[in-house]
């Protein structure tokens, strides 16, 4: 359901402001899609299946949103730049763009993962987030700047068993932060990204259910609802997402939750 701004935790206004959201039909990107649409930016929603971003699109729509679907796959370069033209032919421009796409799947020792899945986890996670900015920052840049949030992972800073594939793709993906922070902020462009901690989606789910590592055998109520992760995105979309452009910013630390809104404690 599409909720008001409201019951939003921040003073934000996007009117305006257009946000393309790669892998929106469920969790996080979801979450940021519905967030972003409260604080008032058109939305487009993307992932490999249309009928599931059309849903959400529509309930976003129906609560007095401007929100738009469109199918993505960001492991084929040419699925994105079809996406990325779609949104600009609907909004005219790309203020944010929100690199959430990502799966866990291969959960498997890196002797026993299958070579075909783990590429795959690779072409989402890693390339995916290049192809996106790729196709979206020239138009960006063009139109005079906007931002670029990458959902990362504590992955990105860890080895953990059972996860070769995420670990390794997740660390790529915060070096592309890191460069494309350097190569494109003289053009007023933002490359951030979000370390949002565990959350409560069905990726976690599958961590859960997999038995793998300690990741898995985490209590659900440890884990944060997908709207603070989405309400992070927001926060990095705003002015005050400036002052960490180019570092992975991270609502596990008291500070970075405090700066959002989010209760300190869990279950607060
Ligand atoms: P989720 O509930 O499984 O949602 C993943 C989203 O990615 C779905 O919308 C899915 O859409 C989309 N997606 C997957 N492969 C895609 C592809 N090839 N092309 C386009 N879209 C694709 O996962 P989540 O927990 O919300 O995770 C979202 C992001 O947060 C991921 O990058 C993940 O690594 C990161 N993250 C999650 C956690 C956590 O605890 N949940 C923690 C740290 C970071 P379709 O399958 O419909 O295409």
């Amino acid at each position: 359901m599409f909720w008001g701004r409201s019951k939003m935790l921040q003073h934000l206004d996007f009117t305006g402001k257009s946000a393309l959201i790669m892998g929106a039909s469920r969790g996080i990107g979801l979450a940021t899609a519905k967030t972003l649409a409260a604080y008032g930016a058109s939305v487009t929603l993307t992932a490999r299946s249309y009928e599931s971003v059309a849903a959400a699109a529509g309930d976003i729509t129906a609560g007095g949103g401007r929100a738009w679907a469109q199918v993505c796959d960001v492991s084929q370069y040419t699925s994105v730049q079809s996406a990325v033209a779609a949104c600009l032919a609907t909004t005219g421009k790309i203020d944010f763009l929100i690199n959430n796409a990502g799966v866990i799947e291969p959960l498997s020792h890196l002797i026993e993962s299958d070579p075909v899945e783990w590429t795959q986890a690779a072409d989402i996670n890693f390339k995916g987030v290049y192809y996106c900015m790729r196709a979206a920052l020239p138009h960006m840049r063009e139109d005079g700047g906007g931002i670029v949030v990458n959902i990362s992972s504590g992955a990105a800073n860890s080895a953990l068993v059972g996860w070769s594939h995420y670990c390794s793709t997740k660390a790529a993906a915060k070096k592309l932060t890191e460069v494309a922070h350097k190569e494109l902020r003289q053009h007023n462009i933002r490359v951030v990204g979000l370390s949002p901690g565990t959350v409560a989606t069905d990726f976690m789910a599958k961590i859960r259910d997999s038995k793998i590592n300690a990741v898995s055998d985490l209590d659900w109520s440890n884990h944060i609802p997908p709207h603070w992760a989405a309400e992070a995105v927001a926060f990095l979309c705003g002015d005050g997402g400036e002052a960490f452009a180019g570092t992975d910013f991270s609502i596990k630390t008291d500070e970075g939750r405090k700066l959002v809104g989010l209760p300190i404690n869990r279950s607060s």
